[in-house]
């Protein structure tokens, strides 16, 4: 990328563009990454740091919303996508997300992610049944909020998302100073290894409400949408105390309030599903 004279100056801030200029830690990252075969998917290659380090040992998609970055990885890379090792997928990733599948195929996901979307990025990886790992850059406070575990204060509907399908980790932190230009926040490596997928948006809505006001009693914020004497009878039942916060109950109890607390619901959805499905 001769053309570049000021990397700061380049960046658009628009696509989060903050480039990762530190060896060491790349070379961490790769090490983190399960040790198969399967192909890894990188969002966001950039200028293809980590990109060249990747195409050394496994075969990579990598997914690049900007133009001007789209023609330097073609030129840069014109070897290994010549050879098979490199796809690149120009274009905005959440479009080829739309059918649910990144990849036809199994794979890990492996980004530095662009920090406005990151969030968005994480659920639908966690979704896609062909994702069996996240390996990822994103600003501290979300990667904690991915990994947390139950009475962590950072514990929240995104733990549980991640508990549901896995196991979340974070493994470092990296400091803004390692990136140009740098941004804002410190960032962390988030890894989360998936033993499933699930894609349940009314689980995700119960979450939602669950944890609306994360330091006010689970029993209130949940009151707002459904019976608050079943609520409690419920919570009696599990043996734990009614003011517990939301933050301290466990994944194994918001699975069994949400199926408890939406039975009719569920019942009629499945019902209605079956109806349509013979239907067709
Ligand atoms: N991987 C590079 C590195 O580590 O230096 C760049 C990481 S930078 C934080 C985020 C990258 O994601 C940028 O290259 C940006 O253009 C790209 N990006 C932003 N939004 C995107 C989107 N919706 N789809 C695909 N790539 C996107």
């Amino acid at each position: 990328m001769n053309k570049i004279k000021n990397l700061s100056e380049f960046a658009n801030k628009r696509y989060g563009q903050n480039f990762l200029k530190n060896d060491a830690i790349i070379k961490r990252i790769i090490q983190s990454i399960p040790n198969d075969n399967l192909r890894v998917a990188e969002i966001g290659p950039g200028l293809g740091d980590l990109t060249k380090e990747l195409v050394t040992t496994r075969d990579v998609t990598a997914f690049e919303v900007d133009k001007r970055l789209c023609e330097h990885l073609q030129f840069a890379f014109s070897q290994s996508i010549h050879a098979d090792r490199l796809k690149i997928r120009c274009g905005d990733v959440l479009k080829y997300w739309e059918d649910n599948l990144l990849l036809d195929e199994p794979y890990h996901l492996v980004a530095n992610l662009p920090y406005y979307i990151a969030t968005n990025i994480i659920l639908k990886a966690l979704k896609d049944e062909n994702c069996q790992s996240i390996l990822v850059m994103v600003q501290k406070e979300v990667a904690k909020k991915f990994s947390a575990k139950s009475g962590e204060k950072e514990f929240s509907g995104l733990s549980v998302l991640t508990q549901t399908v896995g196991f979340g980790e974070l493994l470092f932190d990296v400091g803004s100073e390692n990136f140009v230009p740098p941004p804002k926040v410190t960032s962390s490596i988030l890894l989360i290894r998936k033993k499933r997928s699930e894609d349940n948006i009314y689980f995700e809505e119960f979450l939602k409400i669950a944890f609306k006001q994360p330091r006010k009693k689970l029993s209130k914020n949940l009151s707002t949408h459904y019976n608050k004497d079943k609520i409690e009878a419920l919570l009696q039942k599990l043996e734990v105390s009614l003011t517990i916060r939301p933050h301290e109950a466990e994944t194994s109890m918001y699975h069994h309030l949400y199926n408890e607390l939406n039975k009719d619901n569920i019942d009629g959805r499945t019902k209605q599903q079956s109806r349509k499905r013979a239907e067709s």
